[in-house]
Formats: structure tokens, C-alpha cells, sequence
């Protein structure tokens, strides 16, 4: 790293799950959707493939932000997309977070927060989670900085009410409260239909997860027209055309499918609460999880341990080699067959099968 700068050679980057190419794997790592994207979202990306790849796609990406503007009763103005929520994410702390005030997020969170705090120079304030891992929620009331949290939380799967998110970016009226809604469609409450009440709070949201859309890369932030007019600036001092025409046209279709978001999402809930009781009847401690994965330790048998012995089942989940969590595992919901084979592994695994 000779000829790079000292602010490079200090980064310490996110590090993502592992996407191995190993013949009959379940793949429970990186909380991708068992299902296939939606087949119109399909038909529309064949149909962008072609002689119109010669063109530029539309930097303003209006037919995506028209889609998400209707499904969340908003204007285009209160729209913004970019290459996946993380680089959204990442608009959002450079448009938002200011250096000398610095950026509030949780202890156990999810873990790019702090990669983008020292990447952007922005001091890290950050808040503990209470023992059982729920958000202390009148510590994040009457903030002096910007906070962004995931809602559910990750790795967690713990989900705040509305309420909650309301209080805290009503407390909060001079600074930015970014929440992280990248898995809120599986069950939890969106804190979306605030955005027309509340100038400080921005949105975000992926189609990764809820669209099984995780290799086409989208994301968009719903707010007020004042900080999406700031993440524009960012993302036109970065890069004009983040999402491909490829990637629109699929993510446009793809939201415009509800019908099919909600069959998906209805059969993850279910395999979800299926999965959730034969944890428990393993001796699982396993709270109630309300996006596309668990948390679960157990009492009697290590986090490195159990990882381990899955692994060499063919069973791959992720383990968070951190303080607080590195006795839980987060495996992400397959189909009913993939966690199937889950539980049989972590049968043998804790001797039992
Ligand atoms: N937020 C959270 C909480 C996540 O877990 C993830 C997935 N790693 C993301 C955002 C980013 O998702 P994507 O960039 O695929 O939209």
C-alpha cells in the first residue's frame, strides 16, 4: 500500500458473507430470499437487454422512482435509488452526518455503519443495546447528531414499533434519523408513511432481500425533498449513473409486482415460525425475529463450535466474530426443505440425531 494514502491504509472494510461455489450447499449466510425474483421482473431485464445498451441509462432513473413514489404515496422529488441500500446508505452518511457532530449508532448493529464513519471522517457516538440485545429506546431521544439504525435491527431480527421510530425522530428535530428498513418487509411496521410529517427522517429500503433481487443491486431512500436533493448531490459528485438499464427496468417491474412480494414474503413468514419453534425444541434461545432470519444461541454448545459443525454438513450460516454476539448464529430463512436440513444438522451437531 505504498503509494496509498494514510487515511486508506488505516480503513478497516466491511468484510460481506461468504458466496462459496460447494455443490448442494443451503446458503443461510447472507439472508438472501430462497425464491426467484419475480417473473415479470425477469421478462422486463430480457427485454432491456439489447441494442439499447449502447445508450447511457437514465442518471435520474425516473420510471424506478415513479414506482417507488407510487407504492409509497409520495412524490418523485421524495425519491432517491442507487446501486443497492448499501451505497444509499453510504449517500446518506456523506449528505447527512456532519464531521464535527459526528453520527449516533448502535453497539450491535449492522456492521458497514462504522466502516462508513471512518471512511467519511464522521466520530462514531455509539449506543449500547440493552442485555436481552433490544434498542434502549429513551437513549435515542434528543440526540445531538445523526442516527441511523436498522428497523428490524441486524443481526439481531428485533423489531421496534411504529410508535417507537416516531418518538425518536420527533425528539430528534434538528438531525437527520435514518432508518434502515432492509428487512421490514417481512412482518415489521415501516416508519415510511411519517416521511410527509417529519422533515428529519429518511427511509431506506432494498429490493435485495423482499425482491430476491440481491445480485441486480438496488436500493432507494424515501424523505423529505431536502435530503433527497442532498443525497443527489453526493451521488452526482460520485458516479451519474449508479443503477444500469438492466437493473431498472428489472426493479421496476419488480415493484410494481406486489402481488408477488407478498406470496414470497407470506411463505418465509411461515417457514420462519416453523424454523423458530424447532430451535426452541433443540434448547435454541431464540427470541421472535421479524425480518428473513434468526438469531439463536445455545446454552449449552459455542457459537465457533456449532458454525463449525454445520459447515462441514454442508450448512452455511454467519457467525459475528464480536464482542456480546459471538455465541449466536444468523440463519438466514431458506425454503421449508433448507431449513430442514438445517435442523437436522444442528441435530447432529448437538448429538442428538
Ligand atoms: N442494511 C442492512 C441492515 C443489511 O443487512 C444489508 C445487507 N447486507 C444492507 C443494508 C445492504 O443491502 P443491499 O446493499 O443489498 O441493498
Amino acid at each position: 500500500m505504498k503509494f496509498c494514502n494514510a487515511r486508506t491504509r488505516a480503513l478497516d472494510p466491511y468484510t460481506p458473507g461468504e458466496q462459496p461455489r460447494i455443490e448442494n450447499l443451503v446458503k443461510l449466510n447472507t439472508n438472501e430470499n430462497p425464491y426467484p425474483p419475480s417473473p415479470r421482473a425477469i421478462e422486463a431485464m430480457r427485454a432491456a437487454v439489447g441494442e439499447g445498451l449502447r445508450l447511457y441509462p437514465d442518471p435520474e432513473s425516473v420510471e424506478l422512482r415513479r414506482a417507488v413514489a407510487k407504492r409509497h404515496n409520495v412524490s418523485l422529488e421524495q425519491v432517491f435509488v442507487g446501486n443497492g441500500s448499501d451505497e444509499v446508505l453510504a449517500f446518506a452518511v456523506a449528505a447527512l452526518a456532519d464531521p464535527g457532530l459526528g453520527m449516533r449508532f448502535f453497539d450491535i448493529t449492522y456492521s458497514f455503519y462504522p466502516v462508513y464513519a471512518q471512511l467519511m471522517g464522521i466520530p462514531a457516538h455509539v449506543i449500547a443495546l440493552n442485555d436481552d440485545l433490544t434498542v434502549p429506546i429513551e437513549k435515542c431521544f434528543g440526540n445531538d447528531s445523526m442516527l441511523l439504525f436498522p428497523n428490524p435491527n441486524a443481526p439481531t431480527s428485533l423489531a421496534l414499533p411504529l410508535e417507537a421510530v416516531r418518538l425518536m425522530v420527533e425528539s430528534n428535530p434538528d438531525h437527520a434519523v435514518v432508518v434502515d428498513e432492509a428487512y421490514v418487509e417481512f412482518g415489521a411496521q415501516s416508519a415510511v408513511e411519517l416521511v410527509n410529517g417529519y422533515e428529519n427522517l429518511l427511509v431506506i429500503r432494498t429490493l435485495s432481500k423482499s425482491h430476491a433481487l440481491a445480485g441486480l443491486r438496488v436500493g432507494y431512500a424515501v424523505g423529505s425533498a431536502g435530503i433527497i436533493e442532498g443525497l443527489n448531490r453526493v451521488k452526482n459528485s460520485f458516479n451519474s449513473y449508479p443503477l444500469d438499464r438492466i437493473a431498472q427496468a428489472g426493479a421496476t417491474a419488480a415493484l410494481l409486482d406486489e402481488d408477488y412480494l407478498l406470496e414470497c414474503s407470506g411463505r418465509i413468514q411461515k417457514t420462519r415460525a416453523k424454523a423458530l419453534r424447532d430451535l426452541r425444541a433443540l434448547g435454541f434461545d431464540c427470541p421472535e425475529a421479524l425480518g428473513n432470519f434468526l438469531f439463536a444461541r445455545h446454552p449449552q454448545k459455542g457459537g465457533r463450535e456449532l458454525f463449525a459443525a454445520l459447515r462441514a454438513q454442508g450448512v452455511l450460516v454467519r457467525r459475528f466474530d464480536k464482542p456480546r454476539i459471538g455465541e449466536y448464529l444468523r440463519i438466514s430463512i431458506g425454503t421449508d426443505e433448507q431449513m430442514q436440513r438445517l435442523i437436522e444438522a444442528l441435530q447432529r451437531a448437538l448429538g442428538e440425531g
